[in-house]
């Protein structure tokens, strides 16, 4: 069969400039308010993906180092942050978030330049949304006690943070935030890939003037989470990433009074009933799963279209696939940037591999991709059963498994058949028909004729292995309060 023409889209370059951005050669670890060099002097190096060129140097922190972290957090808290009046701690997260919009294009650069990223996310999702959740936080910082009416809620003490790679500002702002506000002080690792902008985070924590100690941010690979999760100083862990790690984490913490919240992976059922408007729900699964390169843990990786409007959904989804520009995340016409290392696009390309394998049928655009770095092109596989692997684990790439239903019941019992339930999306035109879905989907998150969409006042965490625990609203504020 000859194959589709790749769609001309031949639009001239918009690189974003770097000329603004400020990065250092080397970063150390940001403990006690000051720039502190790892113990053992060890540094690794943090590369742009879609160049696999050297941006910096970054620190790595040893137990040692963790141990330094937490008892600057310990000391703030004792004997600052959880003495402050709350009106006066809300003063400095708003100024935080102030400062963020101030530096959002700073920010959004270098997120894009870190993590591969396009940029117009970045700049458009990830930076606003971090500077809303400090606003929207900095708010309750003074209103604990209506907001949980009753009860008497009181900090907890210091938090052990750990954040993945996807969204490293958005997920540092998720977990700083609500533990601020709370009135807890915190020890905050970055994911080893995209350590950047939490570090330019430290930078902006210092021009706010927050008391010392208040926010550690520490740099490393695994070893140096499982040190902050393993520190018998901890009070709280949260953790953001992959389902086994989050069951190394509850191992480690069993027996003892530690606190945690675990938001793990994903394998959201993105629905498609023959009464939804077909246009829209083709963009709602685009950008279910092609937006971040498919690096989302809410993604919604499996697609159910009801089979009499298949053959229309597919069609237009794969003309709509064709439009969809591949390259430099820091152009602001990129729709998908670079896949965020070798490793991920190692595994990527491995469940490309099985999925072929188990019978799927494949398809993937022919856009031009760049020589050098790391790409993927959206890629969907077609006569997808429940069994395949494809269908049953978190790739977390732009990798879409599509499978077929004629009932509403036979698509609930399939989207529910999997080890994980963070998210779901329903596109329907019948009001009753969603909530007869969401009443019955076993899914944190379930989003109706849209998808991806996240806003700092809404809970956001998973059932089953998708971990336990509710970031966002007054739930993620609760996570870091002990309610007497
Ligand atoms: P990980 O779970 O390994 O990484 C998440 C964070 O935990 C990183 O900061 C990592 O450090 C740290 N970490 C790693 N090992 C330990 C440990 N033993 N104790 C404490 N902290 C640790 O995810 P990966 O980056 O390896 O990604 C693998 C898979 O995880 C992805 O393919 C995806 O399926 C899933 N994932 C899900 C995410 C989500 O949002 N739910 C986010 C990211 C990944 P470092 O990376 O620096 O080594």
């Amino acid at each position: 069969m000859a194959k589709k023409k790749q769609i001309e889209w031949d639009l001239a370059k918009a690189p974003e400039s770097r000329g603004h951005v400020k990065l250092k050669e080397r970063y150390d670890l940001f403990i006690g308010g000051k720039w502190v060099k790892p113990e053992g002097g060890k540094y690794f190096a943090t590369i742009d993906p879609s160049t696999e060129k050297k941006i910096a140097d970054v620190a790595e922190a040893s137990a040692r180092d963790v141990d330094k972290a937490v008892k600057a957090a310990r000391k703030a808290y004792d004997n600052v942050w959880s003495k402050m009046h709350p009106k006066e701690r809300a003063k400095y997260i708003f100024r935080i978030a102030r400062l963020m919009q101030e530096r959002a294009r700073e920010f959004s650069v270098i997120e894009s330049w870190d993590g591969g990223k396009p940029i117009r996310e970045s700049r458009d999702i990830d930076v606003p949304l971090a500077a809303a959740h400090f606003f929207y936080y900095a708010g309750w910082a003074d209103k604990l006690d209506y907001a949980f009416p009753n009860r008497k809620p009181t900090s907890l003490g210091v938090a052990g943070q750990i954040i993945p790679w996807n969204f490293p500002l958005l997920m540092a702002a998720w977990k700083i935030a609500p533990a601020l506000a709370a009135g807890n002080t915190v020890v905050l690792k970055p994911a080893e890939t995209t350590p950047l902008t939490a570090l330019k985070l430290a930078e902006l924590i210092q021009d706010s003037g927050l008391p010392d100690g208040v926010v550690n941010i520490i740099t490393g690979a695994g070893s140096t989470g499982a040190a902050i999760v393993e520190h018998p100083d901890i009070d709280k862990i949260a953790f953001t990433g992959s389902t086994g790690v989050g069951k190394m984490i509850q191992r480690s913490i069993a027996g003892t009074d530690k606190r945690a919240t675990l938001e793990l992976g994903g394998k959201a059922a993105n629905i498609i009933f023959e009464d939804a408007t077909i246009n829209q729900a083709v963009e709602g699964i685009i950008n279910g799963i092609y937006f971040n390169q498919g690096h989302v843990c809410c993604a919604g990786s499996r697609l159910f279209v009801q089979e009499s409007v298949y053959d229309e959904v597919i069609r237009k989804l794969k003309h709509r696939m064709r439009s969809l520009i591949v390259g430099d995340p820091l152009d602001k016409n990129t729709d998908i940037g670079a896949i965020n290392s070798k490793g991920q696009l190692d595994t990527i390309n491995k469940y490309i591999k099985i999925g072929k394998k188990e019978g799927a049928e494949f398809y993937q655009t022919e856009c031009d991709v760049p020589r050098k770095g790391f790409w993927c092109r959206p890629t969907l596989f077609l006569n997808v059963s429940q069994s395949h692997r494809i269908a049953q684990e978190e790739i977390f790439g732009p990798v879409l498994a599509i499978q077929t239903f004629r009932t509403v019941d036979e698509v609930i019992k399939k989207a529910n058949n999997s080890p994980y339930g963070l998210s779901a999306g329903v596109w329907t035109d019948k009001g009753s028909k969603i909530f007869n879905m969401t009443s019955q989907m076993r899914a944190g998150v379930i989003w109706a004729n849209t998808f991806n969409k996240f806003d700092p006042t809404s809970p956001f965490g998973g059932y089953k292995e998708s971990g336990f625990g509710r970031e966002g609203g007054i739930h993620g504020l609760a996570a870091y309060l002990n309610m007497n």
